[in-house]
C-alpha cells in the first residue's frame, strides 16, 4: 500500500525543529545556567498573585465555568480602559478586543483570520520565530526584510538604534499579493524600539499598497531611558488596517499564564474571532478575571511612576547594565537594547573550538551548544530569528535574557569571568 496519509503534512515541513524546545532541554540536560528562554526567574508582583488567590476563593462558581468566547467581560472592559487613552480613541471592549491563549494565540488567530492561500506576508527580521510557521500553516508565503546592523564589526559596544531598515529594500517587497506586514516593537531579540520616523515609513507603505499591519507589542511597557514606545495603530490611516497584540505574561511577569489580546477594528478582528471561537472557544475564566483585577489595581496609578508598568523597566535596567559591562570586559561587544529584556552580544571575535559541533549548523547555534556543554551557560542563537537567506546577519551574535534575579546574573558573571581568564 503506498500512501502518504500517515506522513507529516507538507505545511509542517521545515517547522519540525523549535528553538525553545531544543535549547530549554539542552540547558536542563547539561544543568546549565539558563539565560536563554525569556522568562523572569522571580515571582510576579504580590498584587498579581493576590488577584488570582482572590479569584479562586471569592466563592463565585462562575469563575470556574466557561466565559464569553471573545474575552471575559471584566477583562475586556479593563483592557478598554487601559488602551483607549494609548490608542487615542475609545476601544469598544465587545467588538474591538479578542482574548487568546497568549500572544502566540493572538498571532495565530490574527494571521489565520486574514490570510488566504497565496497571500504574501512581509516579516521584518530578526523576527519572533513562530511568525513564519504560522504564515505557512495559514497558507501564506513569508517575504523577509532584515533590519541591518550599520555598525557591524565595530570593536566596542553598539546600540539597537544602529540597526536600520532600508526603505527601498522594504518597498521592493510590497506587491499585489502582499496581504500583511508583521512588525515587533520593542523587538525580540534586538531590543530595538522603532522610532516614529520608522513607523511612519512603514505606515506610508501599508497605506500605499493597501496592506494590513500586525503589530506585536508584547514588550510595550519595557522601554528604557528616553525611548518611547509608539503604537503604529495611532498613526494617521493606520487604525483601520492594524491589529495590535499584547501579552499578560510579559506585562505582569507571569509568562506561564498565557493570555494575550488583539486590539483592532471589528471588521479586521472578525476572522480572528472565527478562528478563536471554533478552536478554543474561550481562555481560562479564572486567569482572565485575575488579569482583569491586576489591571484594575494598576489603572488608578497608570500615569504615575508608582505603576508596575513604569517600575519594572527601572528594576531591570541595572540588570541589563550588569551584562553590558561584563560583555564589554569580554570583548563580546553588546548591542545595547532600548527595550524588551534581551541583549545581543557579538561573538565574532570570540575564538572557540567548534569542531565538535554539527558543521551544518550556523555559527551561533554551534557556539551556544558549545557554551552550554563546556561553560554550563545557555543563551539563544539569533540566527533562528532569520530566514535562511539572511541567517548570516544573525549568526555573529548570541541573545541573553536579563530579566533574572541578581543571584542568577552573578552566577553568569562568575562563569564568564573564569572563561575570560582562559582566553
Ligand atoms: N511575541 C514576542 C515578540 C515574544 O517574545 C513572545 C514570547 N513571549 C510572544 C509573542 C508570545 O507571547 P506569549 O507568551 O504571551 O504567548
Ligand atoms: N518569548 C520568549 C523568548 O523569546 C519565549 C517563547 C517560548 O518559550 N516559546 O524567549
Amino acid at each position: 500500500m503506498s500512501s502518504n496519509k500517515y506522513e507529516l503534512p507538507k505545511k509542517f515541513h521545515g517547522t519540525e525543529k523549535n528553538v525553545w524546545v531544543e535549547f530549554s532541554k539542552l540547558a536542563v540536560d547539561h544543568q546549565a545556567l539558563n539565560l536563554g528562554q525569556g522568562f523572569p526567574d522571580f515571582q510576579p508582583p504580590q498584587f498579581v498573585l493576590d488577584a488570582l488567590k482572590n479569584t479562586v476563593t471569592n466563592g463565585n462558581y462562575q469563575m470556574n465555568q466557561y466565559t464569553r468566547s471573545y474575552g471575559h467581560p471584566r477583562l475586556v472592559q479593563a483592557l478598554s480602559k487601559v488602551y483607549s487613552p494609548l490608542m487615542n480613541r475609545t476601544i469598544d471592549p465587545m467588538s474591538e478586543i479578542l482574548i487568546s491563549v497568549g500572544a502566540y494565540g493572538s498571532l495565530f488567530s490574527s494571521l489565520n483570520g486574514i490570510i488566504s492561500p497565496g497571500d504574501e506576508v512581509i516579516i521584518i527580521e530578526p523576527f519572533f520565530d513562530c511568525y513564519d510557521p504560522m504564515v505557512k500553516v495559514a497558507g501564506g508565503q513569508s517575504v523577509f526584510v532584515p533590519i541591518r546592523p550599520t555598525k557591524a564589526g565595530v570593536e566596542g559596544p553598539t546600540s539597537s538604534v544602529d540597526w536600520k531598515i532600508d526603505e527601498s529594500e522594504l518597498e521592493s517587497k510590497f506587491n499585489q499579493k502582499t496581504k500583511a506586514i508583521i512588525i515587533n516593537t520593542p523587538n525580540n531579540p534586538l531590543g530595538k524600539v522603532f522610532s516614529r520616523e520608522e513607523l511612519e515609513m512603514i505606515s506610508r507603505l501599508c497605506i500605499k499598497y493597501d496592506v494590513i499591519c500586525i503589530s506585536d507589542e508584547v514588550y510595550e511597557w519595557l522601554v528604557f531611558g528616553e525611548s518611547k514606545h509608539i503604537k503604529i495603530a495611532t498613526l494617521p490611516g493606520m487604525w483601520e488596517r492594524t491589529l495590535t497584540i499584547g501579552s499578560a505574561g510579559k506585562t505582569f511577569s507571569a509568562t506561564g499564564w498565557k493570555l494575550g489580546w488583539t486590539i483592532g477594528p471589528a471588521n479586521l478582528l472578525l476572522g480572528a474571532q472565527c478562528m478563536h471561537q471554533n478552536c478554543n472557544y474561550n481562555c481560562p475564566t479564572i486567569l482572565q478575571e485575575a488579569v482583569a483585577l491586576a489591571f484594575e489595581h494598576e489603572l488608578p496609578k497608570i500615569d504615575t511612576p508608582e505603576c508596575y508598568f513604569k517600575q519594572l523597566p527601572l528594576e531591570i535596567i541595572p540588570k541589563r547594565d550588569m551584562l553590558i559591562s561584563l560583555f564589554n570586559e569580554m570583548g563580546m561587544w553588546p548591542v545595547i537594547p532600548d527595550g524588551g529584556y534581551f541583549l545581543m552580544a557579538d561573538i565574532s571575535g570570540i575564538d572557540v573550538d567548534l569542531s565538535g559541533e554539527n558543521p551544518e549548523e550556523a555559527r551561533d547555534v554551534k557556539f551556544v551548544k558549545w557554551m552550554t556543554k563546556n561553560k554550563k551557560l545557555t543563551a539563544i542563537p539569533p540566527s533562528v530569528f532569520y530566514s535562511k537567506e539572511h541567517q548570516s546577519v544573525g549568526e555573529n551574535y548570541v541573545r541573553f535574557c536579563f530579566i533574572k534575579e541578581d543571584t542568577t546574573l552573578n552566577k553568569a558573571v562568575d562563569i564568564l569571568r573564569k572563561w575570560k581568564q582562559t582566553m
